[in-house]
């Protein structure tokens, strides 16, 4: 059974953080409905806003909105550091007991958080965002989104929930565990997963996006991609060791059965002709055998690069601290 949760009503209960990449178009809606919702918690929370690096007025309008409430904090990157870096910062600086990231175009809608907040107050942990069904989104989009979740689950061990994005509800000591784990080419959603602890998901139908085009081209979903399935999976090195083992197996095979034709007198020109080249193969597979044994070591090595945290604690029971 999960306990009631304790919470602190004299403190910032609720940290939202909005990353932005030039959103002056929906920055002002946001706000709003963010605010409609917050307030209707009656819980005190705050909203960190990241501006990543915008080249239009959103860091204007952001200010404006600051001036004018002080729950709202703001961080200005220097440049363009890209989505996963801007909701990091933006839980380094989070206050509250617990975190929530948004997108701030309205596709995550605001509404949601408090079905979110209910789960975390009942002892959820980890509270994420499923995507029952996208609106408004191309059928490119979504065709590679889908691709993406499940063949990324087939890669990896950790358990990555599918059409899952960066929309959901962290627990402070969820947040300081992420916050444990410093590697840059962050996949946030991933590494959540890997952290562990009580999750449970609640379902919203992702909206179309207020306005404004996406801030993820082709080139950024590509680079995502490639970070989540590097950060999780060790398949790629292995690919070497694999490829090596059957080219030798199968240059064996062929000169075995060479040599016995050639002792029966019956191997032809051509069946000579392959023998050559098995030969090569044989040497090309135990060079790639001897490549997939350095990319073993080069695992390792990336994985305590990485520096994770060796384990993580979820509570302590009859400790005096
Ligand atoms: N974003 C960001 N930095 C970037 C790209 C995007 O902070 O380099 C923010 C963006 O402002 C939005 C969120 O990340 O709040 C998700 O981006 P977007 O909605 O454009 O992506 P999509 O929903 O199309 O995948
Ligand atoms: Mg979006």
């Amino acid at each position: 059974m999960d306990e009631e949760r304790i919470i602190d009503p004299d403190t910032t209960v609720c940290s939202v953080v909005v990353p932005l990449y030039n959103e002056e178009e929906v920055i002002g809606e946001t706000y709003k409905r963010l605010t409609a919702v917050m307030e209707g918690e009656n819980i005190p929370y705050e909203i960190v806003m990241v501006n990543d690096g915008s080249r239009d007025a959103t860091e204007e309008l952001a200010r404006a909105i600051c001036a004018a409430d002080k729950r709202v904090k703001l961080i200005n990157f220097s440049r363009n550091f890209g989505h996963q870096t801007a909701i990091t910062a933006g839980m380094d600086a989070a206050g509250g007991q617990c975190v929530v990231v948004i997108d701030a175009d309205l596709q995550d809608p605001p509404e949601v958080i408090p079905e979110m907040l209910e789960k975390w107050r009942s002892g959820i942990d980890v509270v994420y965002g499923k995507r029952i069904s996208r609106e408004g989104e191309t059928f490119f989009k979504k065709f590679t989104a889908k691709m993406f979740y499940r063949t990324l689950n087939k890669m990896t061990d950790v358990d990555i929930p599918v059409d899952t994005g960066d929309f959901r509800l962290i627990d402070r000591k969820v947040k300081d565990a992420l916050l444990q784990v410093r590697e840059h080419n962050r996949y946030v959603r991933g590494i959540v997963s890997w952290l562990g602890f009580k999750t449970a998901p609640v379902e919203f139908e992702r909206q179309k996006r207020f306005a404004g085009t996406t801030k993820y081209p082709l080139k950024k979903m590509l680079k995502l991609a490639k970070d989540a399935l590097l950060s999780f999976s060790f398949k790629p090195l292995k690919l070497a060791t694999g490829t090596g083992i059957f080219l030798v197996c199968a240059s064996i095979i062929y000169l075995i059965v060479a040599l016995i034709l050639g002792i029966c007198g019956v191997l032809g020109t051509v069946g000579l002709m392959f023998v050559v080249l098995a030969v090569a193969l044989l040497f090309q597979g135990i060079t790639l055998i001897t490549i997939g044994i350095q990319n073993e070591y080069m695992a390792r090595m990336y994985d305590e690069a990485r520096a994770r945290p060796l384990y993580l604690i979820r509570d302590r029971v009859n400790f005096s601290d």
